[in-house]
């Protein structure tokens, strides 16, 4: 039976005692609160948790009110596009990171350079009024500080963040994201995965929460356990439930319908943004993501941020995940995933099967 420590911490926690259980690496202490509860939850998995949980109020907020209007998108230099909730989610989630972990690096998508240009203080305006609402002394200047600590290095203890994965699903009101990891001795040790609009039974809203050996776990958006994950036991391939993503340009479509043809797959894929579909396998609603780079961007390699707590969630919750061609991911190799072309994350049951598939589908390495 695996421990979850972590987990009964959460559930242990009377708010109206303010009293909280943290760890140190030698000791286990009690301590009281005060207000300040950011410099008192030192364990990783409730500060991890905590982070998501406001960046996610944040982004949902800016869609509820903005999203409509394009939340003041910015097109980046690879085109990719940047919301005011993309920075404002990196802002908060690095200022809790830091506040309770000073000596952490963080790895995260975003900076905050196009924000610091005169053209636009509007959406610096905007940013800091949506981190205020969390953080109510945040100043325009903290804000850009907070969001430039996302930009440290991928090395000795590091977290990785995407403030927003699938930004393109955010701004079309489909699905998106905020994943946080944190990577210790070359190892992910902690996956957060907070998926607002995801359904969950007659709820929305999901946060899976995994650490390393202690599997994966569900919460509400509100940080209530809903209790542990698994994957499907789909044996048959032909059952298998294939994810992938919606924008066609960030994976391969062809290869897609191959592996279902060769699989004989008669479902639908289902297509969605973000590392939801992460989610998807990890909860056993899918038995197969695959992704792998558009014939147009052969060379693409995937962002660290794109693949860290959703690598965990399915794996804690007893899937496995890959490359296309069944090689580990190698973490170690900077800020994308230098050694390894595409991803495949499965239940685990049918995981050979679809690399053996794949096979004589892809290009020799
Ligand atoms: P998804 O929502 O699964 O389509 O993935 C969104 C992520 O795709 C973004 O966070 C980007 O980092 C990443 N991305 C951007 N361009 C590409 C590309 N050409 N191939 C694969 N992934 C990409
Ligand atoms: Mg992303």
């Amino acid at each position: 039976m695996r421990r979850r420590p972590w987990a009964s911490y959460l559930k242990g926690i009377d708010p109206r005692k303010h009293q909280r259980w943290y760890t140190t690496e030698k000791s286990v202490t009690l301590m009281s609160i005060g207000k300040d509860t950011i410099q008192s939850m030192t364990t990783e998995g409730e500060v991890g948790l905590a982070a998501v949980q406001a960046a996610a109020r944040l982004c949902e907020e800016v869609r509820q009110t903005m999203v409509a209007g394009g939340a003041q998108k910015i097109d980046k230099e690879d085109r990719s596009p940047v919301t005011v909730a993309d920075f404002g989610a990196q802002a908060l989630v690095c200022r809790r990171i830091r506040a309770a972990f000073p000596g952490d690096h963080i790895v995260g998508e975003e900076d905050s350079a196009m924000l610091r240009r005169p053209e636009n203080a509007a959406r610096l305006d905007a940013v800091t009024r949506f981190v205020q609402r969390e953080e109510p002394q945040a100043e325009a200047e903290d804000v850009l500080r907070w969001i430039d600590e996302g930009h440290g290095e991928p090395t000795g203890r590091y977290w990785v963040l995407d403030p927003i994965d699938g930004t393109k699903g955010f701004l079309r009101q489909d699905q998106y994201a905020i994943a946080l990891a944190l990577v210790e001795s070359g190892m992910i040790q902690w996956g957060f995965l907070a998926c607002p609009v995801l359904p969950h039974a007659m709820d929305t809203g999901a946060i899976l929460v995994a650490q390393r050996e202690n599997g994966a776990t569900s919460f509400t958006l509100d940080g209530n356990e809903r209790g542990p994950v698994r994957v499907s036991d789909v044996v048959e391939p032909a059952d298998a439930r294939l994810a992938e993503s919606v924008e066609s340009a960030h994976t391969n479509r062809g290869l897609s319908a191959q592996l279902q043809e060769a699989l004989g797959i008669g479902h639908e894929p289902v297509r969605m943004d973000s590392q939801a579909k992460y989610v998807a396998v990890a909860r056993g609603e899918a038995e197969i993501y695959l992704r792998s780079p558009n014939p147009r961007t052969p060379d693409y390699r995937e962002n660290i941020w794109d693949h860290a707590a959703g690598w965990l969630v399915v794996t804690e919750a007893g899937g496995r995940v890959s490359d296309v061609y069944g090689r580990p991911l190698d973490w170690a190799q900077g800020r994308r995933l230098e050694q390894n072309i595409g991803v495949v994350a499965t239940n685990g049951k049918l995981h050979d099967t679809v690399i053996a598939a794949l096979a004589p589908l892809l290009p020799p390495h």
